[in-house]
């Protein structure tokens, strides 16, 4: 039924362009496919697409004419010059009114300078997240779509039935806001996609490492945390991605060089952190650590070098076990309430008016950091849509709270067995920065203003003659 009043096309047919068109055509729409190398056009027309309701177009002229009015033209190409040399090629054959919508994965000031210079031309740009590989395209992945305000009726039909429903039929899909704030969000959500596989991997090399546990054992731990406050898909996929066996009976995690690749959304949530002041150690932590990994061969070198502990673990293992549950999640919760820190920063910079509860929501189905914890995020926004920090909502104040006493025995015995854990001790000591209300800081300022002249401002209570107060404390 929707096909017949509703047509919109896309433009890129690699793994998520083709997903995202047979997911449209299952949804009941009617979507125009085409690609730079035309071939594939006709190879999708042949094989994935036949019998369904989609068109293939042959030329940009071609795509543009067979979309219904307003046009809604959705963009899945390589992010950077690709994005522009597409709008460049259907620009002279746009009206007023029409849409482009970009679903890679731009950074977000490349989304804001299109959104600006299209909105020039009066055609409305639209950047927007799209998170949930392959799969997520194909049965409904999370969508965030930020930019020209005025496109959201007309899309909003088609991405709300494109994306994951979350438990309570909810589509994970709303508007975020203004200019590159979709992208914006995106690479948030990368970044904490970062911060909760490094959180995963520390948690797995302690009980491997540390505790001497084997691999099956390790996957009964997943798979039992998988049903309780850590339910979420990176946990799920760990259990099944460490019960793949080799052909000798191994792991295969353990036969995978351990160097791990980036592709740079996590860099840029590190890079817009240091850019906007906020402290989101945990997720820069989970970049370096990924950079830290890739020197494989240097730390081949510093292994025969450098000497570490010859502690060994002689606790109560099942305590241990029970503490990184507790550690993985108080770590976890850190560094979401770092990610809406950095928005709320972000909101604040550019003046868009984030929903906070709204953005829960659209990772909570669909994406890579799905998960039952974002439930819990939705639902603190909702009650609150001005919450500081998710850590002042007394759902989660309680819960880092119960969890604080493992975390600290984690993040102590992982640095007496000389096993690293850089995001889940960053969480940590961002934890206890945070709620210190004195730290260190006058006695930086004092350094600073001894060899630079800098100043300092004085507690008004310490303040006398000699050392006047600032009025500003
Ligand atoms: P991709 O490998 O990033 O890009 C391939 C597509 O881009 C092809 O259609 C290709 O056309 C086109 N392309 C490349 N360079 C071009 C150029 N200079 N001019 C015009 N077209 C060009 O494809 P993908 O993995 O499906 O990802 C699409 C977008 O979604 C990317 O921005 C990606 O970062 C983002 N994304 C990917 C995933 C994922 O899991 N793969 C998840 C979320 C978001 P030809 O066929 O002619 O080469």
């Amino acid at each position: 039924l929707l096909g017949s009043v509703i047509y919109f096309g896309l433009i890129g047919l690699a793994v998520m362009g083709q997903n995202l068109i047979l997911n449209g055509a299952d949804k009941g729409f009617t979507v125009c496919a085409f690609n730079r190398t035309v071939s594939k056009v006709d190879n999708f027309m042949d094989n994935e697409a036949k019998g369904k309701s989609i068109v293939g177009a042959r030329s940009v002229e071609e795509f543009v004419s067979k979309l219904k009015k307003p046009r809604v033209a959705i963009l899945l190409v390589k992010a950077g010059p690709a994005v522009d040399s597409f709008i460049d090629m259907l620009l002279p054959h746009l009206e007023d009114g029409d849409i482009i919508i970009d679903g890679g994965n731009s950074h977000y000031p490349d989304t804001t300078r299109r959104c600006e210079e299209l909105a020039k031309k009066n055609i409305l740009f639209v950047g927007s997240g799209v998170s949930g590989g392959e799969e997520g395209a194909r049965h409904g992945p999370s969508l965030m779509p930020g930019g020209n305000p005025a496109a959201w009726p007309r899309i909003k039909p088609i991405f709300q039935s494109l994306a994951a429903k979350a438990g309570d039929n909810e589509p994970c899909c709303d508007w975020v806001g203004e200019q590159g704030a979709g992208h914006y969000v995106k690479m948030v959500h990368n970044g904490i996609e970062y911060g909760d596989m490094q959180l995963i991997c520390e948690t797995y090399d302690i009980l491997k490492r540390g505790l001497g546990l084997s691999i099956d054992e390790i996957v009964s731990i997943f798979e039992k945390w998988n049903k309780g406050k850590l339910d979420s898909f990176l946990i799920e996929i760990t259990r099944d991605v460490l019960s793949f066996k080799a052909n000798d009976g191994k792991s295969v995690v353990e036969k995978i060089v351990d160097a791990a690749g980036q592709k740079g959304t996590g860099k840029w949530t590190g890079q817009n952190a240091l850019e906007m002041g906020t402290p989101v150690t945990l997720i820069s932590e989970a970049v370096f650590a990924r950079s830290l990994s890739s020197l494989k061969s240097e730390r081949l070198r510093a292994s025969e070098k450098l000497p570490g502990p010859t502690n060994k673990f002689t606790g109560d293992k099942q305590q241990i076990i029970n503490d990184l549950e507790d550690a993985l999640y108080a770590s976890k919760i850190i560094s979401y309430a770092q990610g809406f820190m950095l928005m709320r920063e972000a909101a604040k910079e550019y003046g868009w008016k984030l929903n906070n509860a709204g953005i829960a929501l659209m990772w909570r189905g669909g994406c890579i950091i799905r998960s039952v914890f974002l439930k819990d995020i939705t639902e603190a926004f909702r009650e609150d849509p001005k919450l500081e920090s998710i850590l002042f909502h007394p759902f989660f104040t309680d819960a880092i709270h119960k969890s604080q006493d493992g975390w600290r025995r984690v993040v102590s015995q992982a640095a007496l067995l000389g096993i690293p854990t850089p995001a889940t001790s960053a969480g940590l000591a961002f934890y206890d920065g945070y709620r210190s209300s004195v730290l260190p800081a006058g006695l930086l300022q004092a350094q600073r203003d001894y060899f630079g002249a800098h100043t300092f401002r004085v507690l008004p209570e310490e303040a006398d003659e000699s050392l006047p107060a600032d009025k500003d404390v």
